[in-house]
């Protein structure tokens, strides 16, 4: 049988992280894991059941909740992997900015950065997974014998991600996108619970001025160099 290995893609919001993994995945044949919908979905849950406000999300209950929220992922007719939060196919829904924004303030809790860890890293036992996220290549899977992190300016991030916003028809500023962007960044590498960091052996690529041919060759090429 063929060698797997984990691949462990980390990096600031909407700079083209998981383009990239699904890309690489398809390719490779490996299982791809967007760990930032799983933190939608718990964001999700906790607006839908009343648990955020602007201002404060009710931990103690969520923390008391943990164990009915149940996130899986499955692959739709077209090839595309989509998240369910108790059954319930939650895919757009977890794509809005009030859900991504809770995203980052529920991640900074660590009774569910401990639940999602602990779930992804059985997803990742049998290797050939390619794993998307801020913490992958941290804590998620220290010894991932490939490790990417990725940046972009904050602006050409947030044009990229209005530009896909609004091709589906949503209703948003730039403006609104851009500050988004730039408080999740800051919310993501200054908390205290596994905060956003490159891992010592991770390989950085700064994909602000480089197309997504250039960067799909320079991963088709770091990978096959580990798979050696
Ligand atoms: O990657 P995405 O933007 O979908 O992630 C949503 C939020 O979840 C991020 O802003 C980040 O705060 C959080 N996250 C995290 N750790 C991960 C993946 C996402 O803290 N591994």
């Amino acid at each position: 049988m063929s060698k797997k290995i984990v691949v462990a893609i980390d990096g600031y919001s909407s700079c083209g992280k998981s383009t990239m993994a699904k890309e690489l995945a398809r390719t490779s044949g490996y299982i791809y894991v967007d760990t930032g919908a799983m933190y939608r979905a718990v964001s999700l849950y906790c607006i839908e059941n009343g648990l955020m406000t602007d201002t404060k999300i009710d931990a103690e209950t969520l923390e008391k909740q943990m164990s009915d929220i149940h996130i899986s992922f499955q692959t739709n007719s077209s090839g595309k992997t989509e998240v369910f939060l108790n059954g319930e196919n939650v895919e757009s829904k977890i794509r809005t900015l009030i859900v991504a924004n809770g995203a980052s303030r529920v991640s900074a809790l660590g009774f569910v950065r401990k639940e999602l860890v602990r779930q992804q890293q059985l997803m990742g036992q049998q290797k050939g997974i390619v794993m998307d996220g801020r913490d992958i290549g941290t804590v998620v899977f220290p010894d991932a014998e490939l490790k990417l992190f990725l940046t972009a300016s904050p602006e050409i991030r947030a044009q990229r991600r209005y530009d896909e916003m609004k091709a589906k028809g949503e209703n948003i500023s730039y403006e609104d996108v851009l500050a988004n962007v730039i408080e999740r960044d800051d919310r993501d590498v200054n908390r205290a619970e596994s905060p956003l960091r490159k891992a010592d052996d991770a390989i950085e690529l700064d994909n602000s001025n480089i197309t997504q041919e250039e960067q799909r060759n320079i991963l088709k090429t770091l990978f096959e160099e580990k798979l050696l």
